[in-house]
């Protein structure tokens, strides 16, 4: 690993940001769900199959980002044990640019390239 103490403080630091960002946009999309739920009890059908797409958006919305915070929580179990920043794939380094812009990237880009 070539990250220094102090970009694995700063991408530690993001990944915590980043998962708390994800954890209140998961109340406010929880609510948006529930919302859904009561209108289909009094609103006509065209109205109702709205709902029903709305509500579909909004569970895949939430899907991703349980996965999100999923892949998040893995980063910050590497950082602890000290992995971060390898490919889990091939066990090279992965690019930092590749981390900044994605901080929970488990792959290079030649794995990721190769898995797409
Ligand atoms: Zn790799």
């Amino acid at each position: 690993m070539d990250l220094s103490e102090n970009d694995l403080k700063n991408f530690q630091s993001q990944l915590l940001k980043l998962k708390v960002d994800l954890l209140k946009a998961g109340e406010t999309g929880q609510q948006a769900e529930e919302v859904v739920e009561l209108d289909q009890t009094r609103v006509g059908r065209l109205s109702r199959m709205d709902a029903m797409q709305a509500q579909a958006m909004s569970l895949e919305t939430g899907r991703r980002r349980r996965k999100h915070i999923v892949e998040i929580d893995a980063a910050l179990e590497r950082i602890r044990a000290g992995d971060y920043g390898d490919c889990i794939e091939c066990g090279e380094i992965i690019n930092p640019k590749r981390l900044a812009a994605n901080p929970a990237a488990t792959l290079c880009i030649g794995c990721a390239e190769a898995q797409a």
